[in-house]
């Protein structure tokens, strides 16, 4: 686990476009933040520069006690889960949450451990040796949160994961991220343009506009203000 914190962060893509703008922001070690606004307010990138998938332009980010602005994303100790579960369609469940492991050369035994305590949590026990193909869409965004499970990450960073299914999936998934977040404690970083979402699931919720954070707040005091 780990604190992550961005101090005057921006962005300006090639053509000149400011989409993130003096970000300072503090997410604290455990805590589950939601970056939410409007398409086009900079979450995605805010959330992309934090994995290291998108260079900042200015500013300090630090993950854990590191300032990680050079660093690429194998060495930032992250776990993104996107909205296209990018699962292998080739491999069964288990392989699918046993590969980039395997890549990493994590033993065995040590492997099997994870895979069966991701798929437990998640409750995919019944369909470990199942291919993609033969799941519905929210077992399959289980997949892809079972594979940024046992990599045992510092922080998760989530890019609107729910946004493919449908609404009744959307509550029991909601539901279902909370008893993850509960369990296991990790810092993340949740991007969403839905209110609902951010409500829920948010321990503090940052709100953004036109690349700038206008608020961040609990919900409670974010959404049930006079
Ligand atoms: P959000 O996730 O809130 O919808 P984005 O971070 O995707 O917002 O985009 C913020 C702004 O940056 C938008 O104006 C968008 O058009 C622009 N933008 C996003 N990605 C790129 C890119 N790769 N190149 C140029 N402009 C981009
Ligand atoms: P896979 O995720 O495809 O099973 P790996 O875990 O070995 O395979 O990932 C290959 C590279 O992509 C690694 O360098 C890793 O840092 C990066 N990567 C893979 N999955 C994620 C993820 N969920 N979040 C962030 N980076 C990832």
């Amino acid at each position: 686990m780990a604190e992550i914190v961005l101090e005057g962060v921006d962005k300006i893509y090639g053509g000149g476009v400011k989409a993130v703008d003096d970000l300072n922001l503090r997410i604290e070690d455990g805590e589950f933040m939601v970056l939410v606004g409007p398409s086009g307010c900079g979450k995605s990138t805010a959330l992309r520069m934090i994995a290291g998938l998108e260079e900042i332009s200015a500013g300090t980010l630090v993950i854990g006690d590191e300032i990680v602005n050079d660093r690429p994303p194998k060495d930032r100790d992250i776990a993104m889960v996107f909205q296209n579960y990018a699962l292998y369609p080739h491999m069964t469940v288990e392989q699918n949450l046993a590969f980039g492991l395997k890549l990493r050369k994590v033993p065995k035994p040590e492997i099997a451990r994870r895979v069966q305590e991701a798929a437990e949590m998640l409750g995919l026990e019944p369909y470990l040796k199942r291919k993609p193909g033969a799941l519905s869409g929210g077992q399959r965004q289980r997949v892809a949160m079972g594979r940024a499970i046992v990599r045992e990450p510092q922080a998760f960073l989530m890019d609107e994961p729910l946004s493919n299914l449908d609404a009744k999936l959307r509550v029991q998934m909601r539901a279902s991220l909370n008893q993850l977040h509960e369990r296991l404690g990790v810092t993340t970083v949740y991007v969403t343009h839905d209110q609902i979402e951010a409500m829920t699931l948010g321990d503090r919720v940052a709100v953004l506009r036109d690349g700038r954070l206008q608020q961040v707040d609990t919900p409670k005091r974010l959404f049930d203000a006079p």
